[in-house]
């Protein structure tokens, strides 16, 4: 029931509202905001209310700043090892509720229940690769740089970091940025999507179930005013971001100023480019995965194709294809794509597929109108395909987000690298042949930071990073992989010697001999 959503603590006042109310978690309690103002969160296939998420206060705000702040000097000093068990721990206790969680991602977001434990299933990976923070985040040993003189350089935590989330992937991304920056040793504040809160509250219920100390993980809500408190506080450290270019580069024009680290990441339009030697089944199945799977609302969606010769006349297959895609509620098990985040985000869609339209691309397939069976009320949109799109069109420049595929063509690989390296984003491109040296030319001139070659969503695991480019990203180290944990750390570097001191005084600048 709704009621029992929130496991620890049930007696709370947040808990007794109807629809009960997201609570803040300040110094280890989960607490109810005393603002007056809420946003409901809402059941996207069918308009329900679910909950209601607060807009956190400033009082409220500066008091979770002080907790995290207070909790940083034992949090840093606890051992590694110590900090590395407790995500030991949190990946067990993940693994545990990960059905739980991911039925709260589909009634909180829409994405199917299959697609909503994938969702949990990639920030999992993050908890696990966590678990190995103390080889991840070693120094550097120079001995003897000079006689009897060493070098070495330490990787430290900067102290309280905060993280600020997007609807699209309610529990991976949040589990991008918090497992990293706390196993560094750092203290955590998480300012979760206003649209769908939910597991950041159950993932904070585990990590304080797993061992947590009070204070180390934060977690308040909010819009635009808790994000620029959240920029502004000189007492946080570094941002970690998530979300629309609009949101980004004001959180990193804004918080950079105030010098904090950022790393933002934002829109994108990934193109997928079709060879004609490709394995056309393969491929085709790839598309429509990557077109309409989360209903387009993927960062790394394939939103794009570029046909090239003769893999053109594919696009009526697509189609059919397309037509054969169950649109259903995602708590439904034959659901192949549930509806979309908001009547907002709807209208955006279809209004930039009509744009699409009135500038002569081709509709080959319309699913704005839609109507889903015991689902009349809510955001759905079948698989829709535009043609004959070209480079000027609003459709192809402004970031769709829905699951419409946008259809090009091109004469030559050289043709299709040229569109792809022309769009201003750069997060993720893809190629589909049988070439080897196709594939070869296509990975060293494409510009985008995540290359595909016959992979539609090529989404590194954590080992590495997810390194969007160009309008993608903002700043110079990525999510998660080495460049996370160096975003999470600063380094130290020492030089120490031990030896029998010689005499006499030199004012020159040393110099090793
Ligand atoms: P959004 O930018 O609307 O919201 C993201 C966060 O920013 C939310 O927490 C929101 O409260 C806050 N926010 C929004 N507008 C703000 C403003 N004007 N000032 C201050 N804060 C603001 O993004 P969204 O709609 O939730 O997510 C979809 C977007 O996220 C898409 O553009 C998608 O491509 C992108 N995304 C990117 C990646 C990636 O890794 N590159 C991953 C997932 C999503």
């Amino acid at each position: 029931s709704a009621n029992s959503r929130f496991s620890t603590a049930t007696e709370s006042s947040f808990n007794r509202r109807t629809p009960p109310r997201v609570p803040n978690l300040i110094g280890g309690a989960f607490v109810d905001s005393k603002s007056t103002s809420a946003i409901d969160v809402i059941n996207p296939a069918t308009q329900e209310v679910v909950s209601q998420v607060p807009l956190t206060t400033n009082e409220e705000f500066k008091a979770a700043v002080v907790a995290a702040k207070q909790a940083f000097p034992s949090w840093r000093n606890t051992p590694i090892t110590t900090r590395q068990r407790i995500m030991l721990k949190l990946q067990e206790l993940i693994r545990r509720d990960m059905d739980k969680l991911a039925k709260n991602i589909t009634t909180e977001q829409g994405k199917t229940l299959k697609d909503a434990n994938g969702d949990v299933f990639r920030g999992l990976e993050v908890v696990e690769h966590s678990c190995g923070m103390a080889t991840l985040q070693m120094g550097e040993y120079v001995p003897n740089v000079a006689n009897g003189i060493d070098t070495y350089s330490v990787r430290e935590p900067l102290g309280v970091c905060a993280g600020i989330c997007p609807f699209n992937f309610p529990a991976m991304i949040p589990l991008w940025m918090f497992p990293v920056a706390v196993t560094c040793g750092n203290t955590f504040i998480l300012k979760p999507s206003e649209k769908d809160p939910g597991a950041s509250i159950m993932l904070a219920e585990l990590a304080m179930e797993a061992g947590l100390p009070h204070g180390v993980l934060n977690i308040v809500h909010g819009t635009n005013d808790i994000v620029n408190a959240i920029c502004d506080d000189d007492n946080i450290r570094a941002i970690s971001f998530v979300g629309s270019n609009t949101a980004g580069m004001h959180i990193y024009g804004r918080a950079s100023a105030k010098g904090k680290r950022v790393q933002s990441n934002m829109g994108a339009k990934n193109h997928g480019i079709v060879m004609p030697d490709s394995n056309k089944e393969a491929t085709l199945n790839a598309l429509l995965a990557a077109g309409f799977g989360a209903a387009g609302q993927r960062c790394m969606a394939l939103s794009t194709i570029v046909f090239v010769g003769d893999s053109e006349s594919w696009v009526n297959d697509l189609v059919e294809r397309a037509k054969g895609l169950k649109v259903n509620a995602g708590i439904e098990p034959d659901a192949d794509l549930g509806p979309v985040i908001s009547k907002e985000a709807k209208e955006r869609i279809c209004r930039l597929v009509q744009s699409g339209v009135d500038s002569g691309a081709k509709l080959l397939l319309d699913g704005r109108n839609i109507v889903v069976p015991g689902y009349e009320k809510g955001n759905f949109i079948g698989p829709t395909i535009l043609s004959d799109v070209t480079a000027d069109m609003e459709c192809y420049k402004e970031e769709i987000f829905g699951p419409v595929l946008i259809c090009m063509k091109a004469d030559s690989l050289e043709d299709a690298i040229n569109i792809v390296n022309r769009n201003k984003y750069g997060n993720g491109a893809s190629i589909f042949t049988t070439s080897g040296a196709v594939a070869r030319k296509f990975q060293t001139e494409i510009e985008a930071g995540q290359v595909g070659i016959n992979v539609p969503i090529p989404v590194p695991l954590p080992f590495f990073s997810f390194t969007g480019s160009k309008a993608s990203f903002a700043g110079d180290l990525n999510f998660y992989g080495k460049a996370g944990v160096n975003f999470f750390t600063q380094i130290k570097t020492v030089t120490q010697q031990w030896k029998d001191l010689p005499g006499g005084v030199s004012l020159a600048m040393p110099t090793s001999q």
